[in-house]
């Protein structure tokens, strides 16, 4: 391997690195949220691997809701933070 694949490699490592930090901080503070489910209404905190590689829109993540296991765009419900 020449330096410039080691240093290619190194760069595309390190910004699989960063990307999977910024994942795991954003599913870690959004399990902390309280989310309402748009389809049966009742409330629920979500697990922080279920939120860190989802899509989202404002206040509305698309998680599987824990009661009627209807995967959705759920609302945040709690205050902001
Ligand atoms: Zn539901």
């Amino acid at each position: 391997m020449g330096e410039e694949q080691i240093l290619t490699l190194a760069i595309s490592l390190g910004g699989l690195v960063f990307i999977i930090i910024v994942a795991l901080i954003k599913g870690f503070l959004l399990s902390k949220r309280k989310f309402i489910c748009s389809h049966c209404g009742k409330e629920f905190y979500p697990k922080w691997y279920q939120v860190m590689f989802e899509t989202h829109f404002n206040d509305y993540f698309r998680i599987r809701c824990p009661h009627c296991n209807k995967k959705k765009y759920q609302k945040i419900i709690d205050e902001k933070m």
